[in-house]
């Protein structure tokens, strides 16, 4: 991975103050609420989830794409992950972790889980993610604004796109 793809990727995510908050991504998010980040090499262009190119920027293992990660935290474009896979707020969905998985998953839970994407049509999970994003990048790290994007609140500022 280059230094400057790592650098860019940094710069767009978003960590809360406190040490179980979420680091949000701020950059693309496509239409199933997920983020996208794209690097290039050369010719040589790829497309990854953020929380898969963070989880492998910190454990330094390539994930085969059947793996999944979901997240404990259940907020789509979080991609806090740590170096210690028992700490991981992204775990390693096969099968063999998946029991594993369920058992730490409330352990995970934070405040900013209280907002179930499940259950949303795809189109409004997607807008919940990108107003979560709007409001990071317009105001920063603003828990009120973050809850009130979260929860479907109409906005009171424009959005960026
Ligand atoms: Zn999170």
């Amino acid at each position: 991975m280059k230094a400057t793809e790592v650098e860019r990727f940094g710069s767009h995510v978003v960590k809360g103050p406190a040490a179980d908050d979420c680091w949000i991504w701020t950059g693309a998010i496509a239409d199933d609420g997920y983020g996208r980040f794209w690097t290039k090499d050369g010719d040589d262009q790829k497309v990854y989830r953020p929380q898969r190119f963070a989880y492998q920027l910190d454990t330094g293992k390539a994930l085969p794409s059947s793996v999944l990660l979901p997240h404990s935290c259940d907020v789509p474009i979080c991609v806090h992950t740590v170096r210690d896979a028992a700490e991981s707020y992204l775990s390693e969905d096969t099968n063999k972790t998946n029991m594993l998985d369920r058992a730490q998953k409330n352990r995970h839970a934070n405040r900013w889980s209280a907002w179930q994407f499940n259950g949303l049509a795809r189109e409004e999970g997607a807008q919940r993610s990108r107003d979560l994003r709007d409001v990071i990048l317009t105001h920063g790290w603003d828990p009120e604004r973050m809850s009130a994007a979260l929860a479907g609140v109409e906005e009171t500022h424009p959005r960026l796109f």
